[in-house]
């Protein structure tokens, strides 16, 4: 541990907003991932831009995370400093303008929290974003979706640090929003809030909506796994979970993880996996697939640490 940066890090931000050899696999719903040399959670921009200022300035290697549902840590953990927004259920604005409601929400808030706030509030065809267990940020980075909707149909802009700290507002349309894909995973940017638009509906639709969506994950998905959703992109013209049951892969297990059963599309830590299992599996089912189908599956889950 770099008890000089330490020792520089708490004349910027309070001590209890700092862990020093913090288990990552406490935030990731892989519930996998070894610790971070330092994890800290900023109350606010200006204190995430101070914290990025100093890595910058000592060459401290950070990253930043949300809610970690899209992220498999490895077991080593990270060398270098986490950043992550708190929960900030209460950072969300809404406004109407004519007959749209528009939305402010800091890149801490649940989605989940979000969309059912947004359904209450009038908008409609939000509905897919209220099972994705992200934060606004991590799904504005994904560019999230499911059922036929994604965050780009509704959103205006977002607010990030850039890599000198310094605050940007950077509109929809720059941000090269595609299938789970942003120009965020190409750049050191910081999202701190989101800016959306909705048409307005009925309310009492909308929340039925999310209810029949939420039983169909129940139904479909292993939610009784930790996992991080779909482990891989859907290849162009196919479905991976299809791809994956084909192949015979159903259950297929390494050391504690597993190709889900009940969803192949999902590798699931079934049993006190590690992050090397979770790639085994993986690496077995692309190897599989390819060799089966000459098909590519590309990780949809983000990568955090040293794999190699
Ligand atoms: C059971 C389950 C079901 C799921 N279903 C879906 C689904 O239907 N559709 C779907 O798209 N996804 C789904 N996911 C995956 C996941 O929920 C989404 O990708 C989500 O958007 C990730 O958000 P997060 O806050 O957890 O991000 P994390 O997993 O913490 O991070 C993901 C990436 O985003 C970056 N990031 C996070 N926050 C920020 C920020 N503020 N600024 C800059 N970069 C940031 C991180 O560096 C990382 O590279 C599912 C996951 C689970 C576990």
């Amino acid at each position: 541990m770099n008890q000089d940066f330490y020792r520089k890090l708490v004349t910027i931000i309070s001590e209890e907003k700092i862990k020093q050899n913090e288990l990552l696999a406490c935030h990731t719903t892989f519930r996998i991932g070894g610790p971070a040399d330092y994890f800290v959670l900023p109350e606010n921009p200006q204190e995430a831009a101070a914290v990025l200022k100093l890595c910058r300035k000592e060459q401290m290697p950070y990253s930043i995370i949300g809610y970690g549902s899209n992220l498999l840590v490895s077991d080593a953990g990270y060398r270098g400093l986490i950043l992550k927004f708190p929960c900030q259920k209460a950072l969300v604005q809404f406004w109407q303008e004519n007959d749209r409601l528009c939305a402010r929400a800091g890149a801490g808030v649940p989605l989940m929290v979000f969309a059912r706030d947004a359904a209450k509030a009038g908008a409609t065809g939000f509905e897919f974003a209220a099972g994705i267990p992200g934060s606004v940020g991590g799904a504005v980075y994904m560019n999230a979706g499911a059922y036929g909707g994604e965050i780009k149909d509704y959103l205006v802009a977002v607010s990030v640090l850039d890599e000198e700290g310094n605050c940007q507002r950077i509109a929809a349309d720059e941000l090269e929003l595609g299938y789970r894909h942003s120009v965020l995973q190409q750049k050191p940017w910081y999202v701190y809030e989101a800016e959306f638009t909705f048409p307005m509906g009925e309310t009492e639709a909308a929340l039925q909506k999310i209810d029949e969506l939420m039983r169909m994950r129940r139904e479909k998905q292993p939610l009784e796994y930790p996992s991080a959703g779909s482990t891989f992109k859907r290849p162009e013209g196919y479905f991976a979970g299809k791809l994956i049951m084909d192949a015979g892969l159903a259950g297929f297990r390494i050391g504690g993880a597993a190709v889900s059963a009940k969803h192949c599309g999902f590798v699931i830590n079934e049993e006190n996996a590690s992050a090397d299992d979770i790639m085994a599996v993986v690496k077995h089912v692309q190897k599989t697939v390819k060799e089966r189908y000459s098909v590519d599956l590309e990780l949809e889950v983000r990568l955090l640490g040293d794999f190699s």
